[in-house]
């Protein structure tokens, strides 16, 4: 069992944020992701990355999991 690191994805408007941690992702690590999106009133909404970044992120076999805050602004998880 290996320990991985942990990135932090913070989305706000329209980027996704999952595909900029992708971008800053090393090689041969494995990571665990926080997608994290905030209203306007700073409070945490739904998060959950898209159906493209998903496969996308899938397909780099480094994460294990995808952790984003579900409607009640709590973590949910996602196993890759
Ligand atoms: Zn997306």
């Amino acid at each position: 069992m290996s320990t991985g690191k942990t990135q932090y994805g913070f989305n706000r408007g329209t980027v996704h944020a999952e595909m900029t941690v992708a971008r800053k992702m090393r090689r041969n690590k494995t990571y665990d992701l926080y997608v994290c999106r905030l209203s306007a009133k700073d409070e945490f909404v739904y998060s959950k990355p898209c159906d493209r970044c998903v496969s996308t992120l899938k397909n780099l076999r480094q994460l294990r999991y995808i952790y984003y805050t579900n409607y009640d602004g709590e973590f949910a998880v996602l196993s890759l």
